[in-house]
């Protein structure tokens, strides 16, 4: 019998090979724990446009919402990318009506450093070395989604372009309980990041992130950051972060940006929710991919680092299905992987994405 069911949206570029290897992962520990995982397949992204002429279907959205779990690889490639499609954001993009339908506003991007590859950074080991931060970003708001929106002929001629930064007390109110939550289970510190200094919506995010640690988390440090400043510091002293909680703008900048002290954009995994597990439960249906994209540089060599998704799947396990201690050995699979040295090109190696996986997967015994 099923106890959990994932819905698998490989999307385009590597994707397909990155959920291919995650699958893997997910397949076997499962099978080592036994517990019943039903994995479903479905088409997302250019995938979906192809075959459907839309980039995420009615059914799609409909089999997230009954899972437990989604797992998505990457959407997007040039193809699609030059396509002049009319529409709103969530008709242009799979993923993003898949986040806005979840209601997924808390997306966990946890960077971390990894011993067998601090010299593969480009810093000095002793300055990330034990770096551990999470992003947290704002997943269904601000300018990706704001309206107005567009780009109009101007009668002095040429054409504007223009987006709304938009941000009401309860998007922020509820991200930013997220945030300290977050502090509270991890070191107790939360870094908020915004330009309060320039931007409206910036000047609300700050105050109300302000009063709500106040009133309800005066346990949690809370520190507020403009966000040039907190890019500079996040790459000058990793180590001085614990929790950031940034809107989705400034939050996929800074989660890209920390990819750099874990070695490769290609480490990176995410965790979107609509909220945290309670003690022992699961989250709801949330979406776990990489960070990364569909980088069609690399698409159909085999050669993609399938890590991020690997480590998505731990995230999957954790928050998705309840299974921290499945979650923690999958993570032990992959320190193990990267301590023996199998690694892929990104990360300096030479292992092809296929013996990356067979190695985590030996490593799960
Ligand atoms: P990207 O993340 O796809 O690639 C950036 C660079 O990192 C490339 O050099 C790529 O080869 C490398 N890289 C990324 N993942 C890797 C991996 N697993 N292993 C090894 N190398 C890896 O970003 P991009 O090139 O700016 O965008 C490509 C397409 O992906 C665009 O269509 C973009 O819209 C889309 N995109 C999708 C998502 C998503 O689905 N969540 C996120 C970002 C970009
Ligand atoms: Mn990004």
């Amino acid at each position: 019998m099923s106890e959990a069911t994932v819905l698998a949206l490989a999307g385009d570029g590597i994707g397909p090979e990155v959920v291919a290897a995650g699958l893997a992962v997910l397949t076997a520990v499962a099978a080592k724990a036994g517990l019943g995982v039903r994995v479903e397949e479905d088409l997302i992204g250019g995938a979906a446009f192809d075959r459907y002429g839309t980039f995420c279907r009615d059914e799609t959205v409909a089999k997230a919402k009954a899972a437990d779990a989604v797992l998505v690889g990457a959407v997007g490639g040039p193809k699609w990318d030059r396509l002049d499609i009319k529409g709103t954001p969530m008709e242009k993009d799979g993923l993003m009506r898949l986040r806005k339908e979840l209601d997924v506003f808390a997306g966990l991007r946890p960077a971390r450093s990894y011993a067998p590859l601090l010299a593969r950074t480009p810093f000095r080991p002793a300055l990330v070395d034990g770096a551990d931060v999470m992003v947290l970003r704002e997943l269904c708001g601000g300018s990706p989604f704001g309206e107005p929106r567009g780009i109009r002929a101007l009668p002095s001629g040429g054409e504007e372009g223009f987006d709304s930064n938009r941000y009401t007390t309860a998007e922020i109110e509820r991200v930013a309980r997220v945030g300290f939550e977050l502090a509270r289970r991890r070191q107790g510190r939360l870094a908020s990041v915004d330009k309060a200094n320039v931007m409206e919506s910036g000047a609300l995010w700050r105050r109300v992130v302000a009063e709500v640690g106040n009133s309800e988390f005066p346990d949690v440090a809370l520190n507020h950051l403009y966000a040039d400043n907190a890019a500079y510091q996040l790459i000058r002293d990793p180590k001085a972060f614990d929790v950031i909680l940034a809107d989705n703008i400034f939050g996929d900048l800074l989660s890209d940006l920390a990819a750099v002290f874990a070695g490769s954009l290609g480490m990176l995994p995410s965790a979107s929710l609509h909220r945290l597990p309670p003690a022992g439960g699961r989250s709801g249906p949330g979406i776990y991919e990489p960070v990364h994209g569909s980088a069609p540089d690399i698409a159909g060599k085999g050669v993609a680092n399938p890590l991020g998704t690997i480590l998505s799947v731990a995230m999957l396990l954790d928050y998705g299905l309840g299974r921290p201690d499945l979650a923690r050995r999958v993570e032990g699979a992959v320190e193990r992987t990267l301590g023996e040295g199998v690694l892929p090109a990104d990360l300096g190696g030479t292992a092809r994405s296929a013996d990356v996986t067979r190695a985590v997967l030996a490593h799960l015994a």
